[in-house]
């Protein structure tokens, strides 16, 4: 029988394409419940999944910061039963944390983090009782490293992170898994949304030196960031069904190798100055990602040698 997949935030970005893929599966593998806040914005999701609407894809609406609509979204589904759990809704926040408000803030954990416990709080008792399950988190590269002037969204996945890091365990002694896909930039209208709320924000709370930190250094880089190592929805929904289908589901997996040395160097070296040192370099002295990526890589190597002496040596193996 196909498995049941319940999907956050469908309504655009690697929600909508993964909603997609997942429906028009050859094989046939799943019943996709896509779900969205706003059933107003069901159209392009309509559009894209074409044939399979109401057969191997359902809309229905689900605000993950509300548990009511939770509620009545997962009873609405026969058994409640739900094999696998995709949380993607997510919100982007960037800019310099004199110029955003504590509400702000606490919207942006209510949804990234809070929106996440929710969900798996309402499914987990059932995959429980049935002793399966695969929660899935598109969490984020900047889940596992901090980038300068994405404070609060960082801190959301950070959180994100460190629960699932707790849970899994658990959730393994009931044969269920969970699995984080940490995407770098994926080119979505999340960026678009940042990006325009940035654009009308007021800087006038923070000092001169900082807005133009962040309006100009800051700004300029990220969008030449996006349009050259960018992702597209699609590249991540391939790579989130690899994880759905692997025979044993990766706890981690990062869709972009150029980030991979950027978020191993605090594990190279535990004192962090690895990591800042690099990262001040990358900002300020426009080192390029590129040549820290290769410093990085030796590093690591060299440590992923002593690291491995140290697992010797606890007798592990
Ligand atoms: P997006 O803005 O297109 O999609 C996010 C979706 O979440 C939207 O459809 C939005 O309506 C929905 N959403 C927001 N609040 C919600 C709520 N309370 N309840 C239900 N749905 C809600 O952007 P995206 O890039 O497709 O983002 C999807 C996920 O990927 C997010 O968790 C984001 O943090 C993560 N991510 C994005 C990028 C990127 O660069 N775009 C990189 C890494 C991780």
């Amino acid at each position: 029988a196909p498995k049941t997949v319940l999907i956050t935030g469908c309504s655009s970005g690697i929600g909508l394409a993964l909603a997609v893929k997942m429906a028009r599966d050859k094989q046939k593998r799943f019943k996709v419940i896509a779900t969205m806040r706003n059933l107003g914005k069901r159209g392009c999701l309509e559009a894209a999944a074409g044939i399979t609407l109401n057969k191997t894809l359902e809309i229905r609406q689900l605000d993950v910061c509300d548990e009511r609509s939770i509620i009545s979204c997962i009873n609405s589904i026969p058994n409640r039963h739900v094999d696998i759990l995709i949380n993607n809704a997510g919100v982007g926040m960037i800019g310099p944390i004199e110029c955003q408000t504590i509400e702000e803030m606490k919207g942006v954990m209510e949804t990234n983090f809070f929106g996440v416990v929710r969900m798996i709080k309402e499914v987990l008792p059932d995959m429980k009782r049935r002793r399966s399950g695969h929660i899935v988190v598109i969490s984020s590269v900047m889940g596992l490293q901090g980038i300068m002037f994405n404070d609060i969204y960082t801190a959301s996945k950070f959180a994100v992170e460190g629960f699932c890091e707790s849970l899994v365990i658990q959730a393994l002694k009931f044969n269920i898994f969970v699995s984080l896909i940490e995407p770098g930039p994926v080119v979505t209208e999340f960026e678009t949304k940042v990006y325009e709320d940035a654009e009308n924000a007021d800087y006038s709370t923070t000092d001169p030196e900082t807005a133009d930190m962040f309006t100009n250094l800051y700004l300029k880089n990220s969008k030449a960031i996006f349009s050259s190592l960018g992702q597209t929805p699609n590249d991540i929904a391939e790579h989130t069904l690899r994880v759905i289908t692997a025979a044993k589901p990766p706890f981690r997996h990062q869709t972009n190798a150029v980030y991979t040395p950027m978020t191993a160097l605090k594990h190279a070296d535990p004192t962090g100055a690895l990591m800042t040192d690099t990262f001040y370099k990358m900002v300020f002295k426009y080192d390029t990602l590129m040549h820290i990526s290769l410093k990085a890589i030796k590093v690591i190597r060299w440590q992923a040698q002593k690291m491995r002496q140290g697992v010797k040596m606890l007798g592990f193996r």
